[in-house]
């Protein structure tokens, strides 16, 4: 007997750890939505990172990081306030190498202009990976990339800050944002009274000279070891936007006091802190009494981060369930070859495949957006669609994938029950789900005539598909309701899975007739698997999912 092993048995018929693998050349639909959105360039790029975030440290670094959570160290030894908070050695790495990759500045120029090309089809990828290795660290990282777009509206502080928010340095220490390698940026919006309704910000704005004082409360400010945070307070002429840094401009640490950290369902890795502000400083960003008109432009990308981001988690949920299946044997056959369970994976397979494709195309319309009236309609359209129904359908899906892996997936030593727990978060910050159908209504009657030629582009993509011109006629009509906030959910939900079957049909012609014909042409069964697909059909799911 070795000393490692048990006097009574040995370990037979677990899966291997899904560890080692190259996340981008192992995942087909993703090479293909890349490709079909304009990546094509970035392949090689795409699968060196693929095989860096596969490995077993990268795996090994996320579970640190959220076994080991955030600590808030409001006062020193001697009663001095601190407001720091410490991070494991594993959070601070996986930072680094989001940095590095790109993830939170790749989609901007070194002015703060959008990059152009493929970079936000490219990042995207990027950041799908990286999801599903570790999502909490993502916080600040996308809302770094997000407020260069809210920092716009004040050109001067962009070009003061756009040199270090370009550098690919990660630099946890505690300084001046000016003096750093590189920084991060968070927001403040939600107060105790309000989340979706920010107009009820009590936090007010005093001028100071050519800056303000800011004193209030926001009762969620996510990574709070952020250099800066967005925030959003009232001023002498209303709702305004501030730049609020770490750091007084004279080298004082600014007056932002920790209160406590939230104890979270998930999330665990990324601190969310609730915070008061006592006559804080902060910079105006655009004019005063136009916060929300500057902020939206951060929080529309927050939303695409939080699609792209469910789903990765639901890829990795995938590949790791179908990993299982094809090494547990249960009756003296593999998983992976058990009718019932083939029928599960495929059609998880054809939800996974729909969303990658999904995501990719608003991807490529951001990418086109600046020069483009029709990407920027899309965009402005789908961003709200496309966040309500891949973020809502990751819980379910992910519940799903962990049952593949039995009492293993429940346990917290295995990436599923973590991703479940994770999986929820998306669908709430950044709009709920409510408040993003309300955001298409608004879209709508906004600008009703770029929001139907999207449907009639979307109608001519999808043409011929089991049921995409029912869903147009429905979409079509259900927003001209006179109730249509009271119907807006079941719209909106068509309204993806149309733009779904469209951006799949760029894609793979195949899967996107698969896609409509058991989710346009007829509503999803509650439950996975309860979908009639033909064995090849079955075949080309799974083994596009997971060679
Ligand atoms: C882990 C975590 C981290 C966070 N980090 C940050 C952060 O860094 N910065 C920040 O500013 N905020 C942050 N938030 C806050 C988050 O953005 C808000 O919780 C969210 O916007 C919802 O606001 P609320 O909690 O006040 O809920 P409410 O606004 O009260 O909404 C409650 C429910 O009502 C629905 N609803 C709202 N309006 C309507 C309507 N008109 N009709 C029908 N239904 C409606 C919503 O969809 C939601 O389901 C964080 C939240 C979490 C959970």
């Amino acid at each position: 007997m070795t000393p490692s092993s048990f006097s009574t048995h040995d370990v037979l018929n677990q899966s291997p750890p899904f560890w080692d693998v190259d996340l981008f050349a192992a995942d087909l639909p993703l090479v293909e939505a890349v490709v079909a959105n304009g990546g094509a360039a970035a392949l090689a790029e795409l699968s060196e990172f693929g095989k860096h975030w596969g490995s077993a440290a990268m795996a090994e670094r996320g579970r640190l990081a959220n076994e080991n959570t955030p600590k808030l160290r409001t006062f020193d030894a001697r009663g001095v306030r601190r407001d720091e908070v410490e991070f494991h050695p594993a959070y601070h790495e996986l930072m680094a190498r989001s940095a590095h990759a790109g993830l939170h500045n790749s989609t901007w120029n070194a002015e703060g202009k959008p990059a152009g090309g493929a970079a936000e089809v490219v990042r995207a990828a990027k950041f799908y990976m990286a999801a599903g290795v570790e999502t909490g660290h993502l916080c600040p990282v996308t809302m770094t990339r997000a407020a260069v777009a809210a920092l716009a509206a004040q050109p001067d502080l962009l070009v003061e800050t756009m040199p270090v928010i370009a550098t690919r340095a990660y630099d946890p220490s505690f300084a001046p944002w000016p003096t750093k390698r590189g920084m991060m940026l968070g927001m403040g919006m939600t107060e105790k009274q309000g989340g979706t309704d920010v107009r009820s910000n009590m936090t007010r704005a005093e001028r100071d000279g050519s800056a303000y004082r800011i004193t209030g409360h926001k009762w969620f400010m996510s990574a709070p070891m952020c250099d800066a945070f967005l925030v959003l307070a009232q001023a002498e002429e209303g709702l305004t936007c501030f730049f609020m840094p770490r750091f007084r401009p004279d080298g004082s640490v600014n007056a932002i006091h920790f209160q406590r950290l939230k104890d979270k369902l998930g999330n665990r890795s990324n601190a969310s802190s609730e915070v008061e502000f006592a006559e804080s400083h902060g910079r105006r960003i655009g004019d005063e009494g136009k916060g929300i008109k500057t902020i939206i432009q951060m929080v529309q990308l927050t939303r695409q981060d939080c699609a792209i981001a469910s789903a990765g988690l639901m890829r990795s949920g995938l590949a790791h369930a179908l990993h299982h299946a094809r090494h547990r044997s249960v009756f003296q056959k593999h998983l992976a070859d058990q009718p019932l369970m083939r029928a599960v994976l495929s059609d998880m397979a054809l939800h996974v495949e729909a969303s990658i494709a999904l995501v990719m195309r608003l991807c490529r319309a951001f990418d086109k957006a600046c020069g483009d009236a029709a990407e920027a309609a899309y965009v402005r359209l789908l961003t709200p669609a496309i966040k309500y129904w891949v973020c809502k359908s990751a819980p379910g899906f992910l519940f799903e994938a962990m049952e593949c892996l039995g009492g293993n997936g429940y346990v917290e030593e295995g990436i599923l029950a973590r991703h479940y727990r994770e999986s929820p978060v998306n669908a709430i910050w950044e709009g709920s789900g409510n408040v993003m159908c309300l955001d298409v209504l608004r879209a709508l009657s906004r600008d009703g005539e770029a929001a139907a030629a999207v449907l009639r582009k979307l109608a001519e993509q999808a043409k011929g598909l089991p049921g995409a011109a029912e869903a147009v006629a429905y979409v079509g009509n259900a927003f001209r309701r006179p109730d249509a906030e009271r119907a807006a959910r079941f719209a909106v939900e068509r309204l993806a899975l149309l733009a779904a079957a469209a951006a799949l049909n760029e894609v793979s012609p195949r899967h996107a007739e698969l896609f409509a014909v058991t989710r346009l042409s007829a509503n999803h069964a509650t439950m996975y698997g309860a979908v009639d697909l033909a064995p090849d059909d079955v075949r080309g799911l799974l083994d596009r999912a997971l060679p």
